[in-house]
């Protein structure tokens, strides 16, 4: 074992050789010292458990080698870009909403320099971070301001926590929801220090409900879009309508959380018809809180809009402070708004409404691209077909509805293994990420928003 150890290079004559110094002047000094204890700590206790050298100590090149691969992968960014062939469009763990090209130049001349952010160009003074998403989300949904945090879940906690701070909110029991990554209404509410009040039953919830648990503790109403689950058949919900009267009549303030929401009636593409925030405000729900990167297509944020006077209270409220955008999303998210502007474009502009309303021959158009690029790498190995298949939405924006898409699906042909396949797709610079489904791998076409990037991806197979 002595010996073994007596084979192993000291640091000093590691960074002294040509190889050494030329690791130097590419990672710095530091970092290759750091590495090279590393490496060499790993070695002794590889002699230690196994009573050997580690293959990368046999040789000095190999030595050197090891230590280039390390240096060069703890360099590079561990957050990496992927193709997205799963057939959810806002893949919530894939990163949601791809942003717009509008958006995108946005927020990179916002991130290159100082931008105007809190100061009012035309008056010289101190201006508000909100002011332009503000005015133009009135002009869009018709609602008097707007708030923007850091996601939906934020504008939720800060609504509550600004208007019930130990007073009681009252919401039926069929909207106490839960959607993915520890977001639950009640556990929202206790951090916001607010009493729950559940009225009515899971399935059904009547306007008496809410008026009879009505008392002077009462802050708020509050309805919950059920984004990610539907319950069927013998229901009754009241809507935001009938509860924006009740809430006049007892002086009590309605919020919504809208989940996706979105700013356009979905149904002209023929596609399932989310609430927008529009009918919203026109119904008169005083504040109504979304998220930036479902539907909406653009960064990710959290939108509440509403009365002038509760959105003022919003902006006062120390936890705005805690949740606020920096301006990066906010340059972001004003452009993505922005094209909203131009209806007509709306789908040649925005990457999450193109991925949807794509046609059937552009997907087949990309599917047999596709299919023929990984047919010349892979044919002999593998089954390779076109097969219809059903795409959707996500981020819990219509659960029930699949959007009828097309898939290139492959099936082992020989004693090639899917799984290995799989894991060679999630090796590549940009890794595919499909679904495994009846045996076969699924590599959904639709919501795939860059198709001669992935072209060039599968090459490298
Ligand atoms: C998605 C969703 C949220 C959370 O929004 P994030 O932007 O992900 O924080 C909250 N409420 C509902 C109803 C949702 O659908």
């Amino acid at each position: 074992m002595t010996a073994l150890f007596q084979q192993l290079p000291a640091v000093d004559k590691l960074l002294k050789m040509p190889q050494g110094e030329q690791l130097i002047a590419e990672f710095g000094h530091s970092a290759v010292v750091a590495m090279c204890r590393e490496l060499l700590t790993q070695a002794r206790q590889s002699i230690q458990k196994k009573h050997q050298l580690p293959d990368y100590c046999n040789d000095i090149e190999r030595t050197f080698a090891e230590l280039q691969l390390r240096l060069h992968q703890q360099k590079t960014v561990q957050i990496k870009t992927i193709h997205n062939l799963t057939g959810t469009i806002l893949h919530t763990n894939l990163g949601r909403a791809i942003w717009s090209e509008a958006a995108q130049q946005a927020a990179l001349s916002a991130m290159q320099g100082n931008v105007a952010l809190e100061y009012d160009l035309e008056e010289g003074k101190r201006g508000h971070r909100d002011q332009y998403i503000s005015a133009l989300l009135s002009h869009l949904t018709g609602a008097e301001a707007a708030c923007v945090v850091n996601n939906n879940a934020a504008a939720v906690l800060l609504m509550l926590a600004t208007f019930a701070q130990g007073k009681e909110v009252v919401i039926s029991r069929g909207e106490l929801i839960e959607i993915g990554g520890a977001f639950r209404i009640p556990d929202i509410m206790a951090q916001a220090g607010c009493h729950l009040v559940e009225v009515g039953t899971t399935n059904r919830t009547h306007l008496k409900d809410y008026r009879q648990a009505i008392t002077e503790n009462t802050a708020l109403l509050m309805k919950v879009h059920s984004s990610n689950y539907q319950i069927l058949g013998f229901t009754s919900s009241v809507s935001e309508q009938a509860l924006v009267e009740l809430g006049k009549e007892m002086n009590v303030p309605v919020v919504t959380d809208l989940g996706s929401g979105a700013l356009i009636d979905l149904s002209q593409y023929g596609l399932p018809k989310e609430p927008t925030v529009q009918e919203k405000v026109a119904q008169g729900v005083d504040l109504i809180s979304f998220s930036g990167d479902k539907l909406l297509g653009g960064v990710q944020a959290g939108i509440i809009v509403g009365k002038k006077e509760w959105i003022a209270q919003l902006q006062a409220h120390p936890l705005k402070r805690v949740l606020r955008c920096d301006k990066v999303t906010l340059a972001g998210l004003e452009a993505t708004l922005r094209l909203y502007l131009n209806r007509e474009k709306l789908t040649e502009n925005l990457p999450t409404l193109h991925l949807l309303t794509q046609s059937l021959e552009t997907l087949q158009d990309k599917a047999e691209r596709l299919k023929v690029r990984l047919e010349k790498r892979l044919n002999s190995q593998f089954d390779i077909q076109i097969e219809e298949s059903q795409a959707q939405i996500g981020s819990g924006s219509q659960p029930m509805v699949r959007l009828p898409s097309l898939a290139v699906t492959m099936a082992e042909k020989t004693n090639m293994k899917l799984t290995a396949l799989s894991e060679r797709f999630k090796k590549l610079s940009q890794p595919i990420i499909g679904r495994m489904e009846n045996g076969k791998l699924w590599l959904d076409v639709r919501s795939v928003a860059t198709i001669e990037m992935l072209l060039q991806v599968v090459d490298e197979l």
